[in-house]
This record gives structure tokens, C-alpha cells and sequence, in this order.
């Protein structure tokens, strides 16, 4: 079966649901290991003339925010007894997700069908929806 499991986290409920299936598939593999990506991106601001400088603040909010996510999902599943290793990535969300597989050699990406924005006529979110249209693993979409 799977033994090198990707699961993508972005906090929301649906990445939650997609981190259980992700830790149930790994029990039921013995041997198999759980990796948990965050991708982490500095805001950009485009106005008329291009990208406004973002103000120094704002970045380390949004890198504040990443980390406190991490430490989250970290505590979850020490909580939970599951030896996972998190890693917080910087990059767009769907390509440091692919990079990451690549990289680490995964054999299935586990992700959540929504996140934490967009807009609900989507079934799939920008994310989910790249990840699985460019992937060259099996992905798993958790509802
Ligand atoms: P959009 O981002 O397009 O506005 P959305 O937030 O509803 O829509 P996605 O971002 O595609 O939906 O989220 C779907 C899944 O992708 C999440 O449940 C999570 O598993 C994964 N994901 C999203 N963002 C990240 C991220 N920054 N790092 C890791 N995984 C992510
Ligand atoms: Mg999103
Ligand atoms: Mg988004």
C-alpha cells in the first residue's frame, strides 16, 4: 500500500479530516511514515503599479501565523501519540506541496477538498485542484 504518506495542512477543518485518513492510513500500513507539510507564502499586494511593498509587520504576522499552525498540528499528534514529522515550507501552497513530494520521494498526498479561504461554488479549492491536476502520485481529497 502507501508507506511514505504526504498529508497538506493549512488548519482548516477539511485538512483536519484529510490529517485522520492520513493517520489511519499509516497505522494500517506497518512501517509506513507521515509527513505533514505547511506551505507558508509572504502576502504580496498588487496594486495598479505593481506589487505594494508589504510593511515589515504584516510578514511577520503572516509568518507568526504559519508557525503558530505548525506548532498546532505538532501538538495534535503528540497528543495523539503519532510520530509525524511536521515541516513548515515557504512557497505557493500547490507547488511546495508537489516539491516537497518530490523531494521526500512520497507516495500519496493526502489534502482536504476546501481550506481556509475561497468561495464555495468550487468543489475543489486552488490548492486541492493543482495538487491534483499536476501530481504524479495517487492523491487522496478529503471531504
Ligand atoms: P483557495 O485557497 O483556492 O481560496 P480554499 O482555501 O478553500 O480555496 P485550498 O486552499 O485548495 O481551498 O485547500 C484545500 C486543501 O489544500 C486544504 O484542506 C489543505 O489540505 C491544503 N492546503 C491549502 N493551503 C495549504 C498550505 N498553505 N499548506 C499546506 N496545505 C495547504
Ligand atoms: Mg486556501
Ligand atoms: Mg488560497
Amino acid at each position: 500500500l502507501f508507506s511514505k504518506i504526504l498529508a497538506a495542512y493549512d488548519g482548516s477543518k477539511a485538512a483536519n479530516k484529510a490529517l485522520d485518513k492520513a493517520v489511519e492510513l499509516m497505522k494500517m500500513t506497518p512501517g509506513a511514515t507521515l509527513e505533514v507539510v505547511h506551505a507558508f507564502d509572504f502576502p504580496r499586494f498588487y496594486i495598479a503599479e505593481g506589487f505594494a511593498p508589504v510593511p515589515a509587520k504584516v510578514n511577520q504576522d503572516f509568518y507568526e501565523l504559519a508557525e503558530k499552525t505548525v506548532e498546532e498540528v505538532k501538538s495534535r499528534l503528540e497528543a495523539d501519540g503519532v510520530a509525524a514529522k511536521v515541516e513548515m515550507v515557504q512557497g505557493a501552497p500547490a507547488e511546495s506541496i508537489l516539491d516537497y513530494a518530490d523531494k521526500h520521494g512520497n507516495d500519496v498526498i493526502i489534502i482536504g477538498s476546501r481550506g481556509l479561504g475561497g468561495i464555495r461554488e468550487f468543489v475543489l479549492g486552488s490548492v486541492s485542484h493543482n495538487v491534483v491536476q499536476h501530481a504524479r502520485i495517487p492523491v487522496l481529497v478529503v471531504k
